[in-house]
């Protein structure tokens, strides 16, 4: 086992930036998920912590070795990509052995491993049969036995369920990660799918055109963002966000635009200071943070029903501010409305940020591990 470290790591293709200075840590045993939208640049640091990719500059560590020169084969590493990559023809015993035959291991050790990879991964009474036909769970599990069957330092999955149907995909997101908590292998999980990150990383690293935009716990993540594009990435459905002004009215501060005025408190009222007068101010409230009130008052905003959405369980109304601004609110189940109905949202001032609209910054983030 081996923690990974990332230190200014940078990645060119010529004039293609596709990681830029990136800065992370992943400890001993962590399950950790690089995250972010296609071509954000995942795919190269995997690549780059492979030894499969020149680094352009800055360190790879594992634990406190340099590894930026060390060949391949010389890190080891084992990856689980995508497609699985099993050999058809092979039984499920072989497709496990199939990295330690190539290293040439005397068959009792080979015999040894591979029985212990597959009563951990309960394929015991699949040694014999071939891959063709297996279930996906099946499969998915013995191309974890091939990676892990080496006793790897560091296990990497690449987008391993993306191609899954959603249903399938739930499940072996919890068989994924209850088998890897059990290995104890310090694993990097690759994914555009924040759902898969948010339900299975302890920490989760997020990307953006190759810059690592935030890394901390799901929690830590979803509830205090660093900016408006983890804000938006984070959560289902996405966090509203409204254009308003900071203007002082009775010496008090309230966050305004031509549907709202909400008042500004407490410790915010510091943390927003500095933009008193300026229109530079975006909110932000996740939907589950806003809910429909008989009243409109001061924390409120006004706006008219575009689309009611019935899920069952709850229900979600699209609504339009009086500039056509969109939020998304959470109602109760089955909440009957008209099309163009006035209604009034509350937002949650707990729950309510404030980014700075030129840089995307949350301006009330708070900096815990600087603090
Ligand atoms: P992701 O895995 O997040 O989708 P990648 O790391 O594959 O992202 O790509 C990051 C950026 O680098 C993209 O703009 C992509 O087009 C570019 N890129 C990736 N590989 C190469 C390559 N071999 N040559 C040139 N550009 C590349
Ligand atoms: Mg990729």
């Amino acid at each position: 086992m081996a923690s990974v470290e990332f230190k200014n790591v940078c990645k060119k293709y010529g004039d293609v930036e596709a990681v830029v200075e990136a800065n992370w840590l992943c400890e001993d045993r962590e399950f950790f998920s690089i995250l972010g939208p296609s071509g954000c640049g995942k795919s190269s640091s995997l690549r780059m912590i492979a030894g499969l990719e020149e680094i352009t500059a800055g360190e790879i560590r594992f634990d406190d070795e340099i590894v930026n020169h060390l060949a391949p084969r010389d890190r080891n590493i084992a990856m689980v990509f995508e497609n699985w990559a099993l050999y058809p023809n092979m039984t499920v015993f072989d497709n496990i052995a199939f990295p330690l035959q190539v290293r040439e291991l005397p068959s009792s050790e080979v015999d040894k491993k591979v029985r212990r990879a597959m009563q951990f991964l309960n394929l015991e009474h699949l040694e014999n049969s071939g891959v063709r036909g297996l279930s996906g769970g099946e499969k998915q599990r013995i191309a974890i036995g091939r990676a892990i069957v080496r006793d790897p330092s560091v296990l990497i999955m690449d987008e391993p369920i993306s191609h899954l149907d959603a249903g399938l995909r739930s499940r072996m997101r919890d068989e994924l990660k209850s088998q890897v908590s059990e290995l104890g292998v310090t694993t990097l999980y690759i994914t555009h799918d924040q759902v898969e990150s948010m339900a299975m990383a302890d920490r989760i690293a997020i990307m953006n055109l190759g810059r690592i935009q935030q890394v901390g716990t799901p929690l830590d993540i979803y509830h205090n963002p660093r900016n408006e594009f983890v804000a938006g990435f984070i959560g289902e459905p996405p966090m509203n966000f409204a254009d308003c002004e900071l203007v002082a009215e009775n010496g008090k501060f309230l966050a305004k635009s031509s549907s709202f005025e909400i008042a500004i408190t407490g410790e915010n009222e510091q943390a927003l200071k500095d933009y008193k007068g300026t229109t530079k101010l975006r909110l932000g409230v996740r939907p589950e943070s806003t809910m429909l009130v008989p009243q409109s008052g001061a924390g409120t905003v006004s706006a008219v029903v575009d689309f009611v959405e019935h899920q069952g369980d709850r229900s979600f109304v699209t609504v339009k501010l009086s500039n056509g601004e969109i939020f998304l609110v959470e109602a109760e189940s089955g909440v009957e409305l008209e099309i163009n109905e006035n209604v009034n949202v509350k937002l949650e001032e707990e729950y309510t940020h404030y980014f700075d609209a030129e840089n995307g910054l949350n301006i009330l983030f708070l900096d815990e591990e600087h603090d």
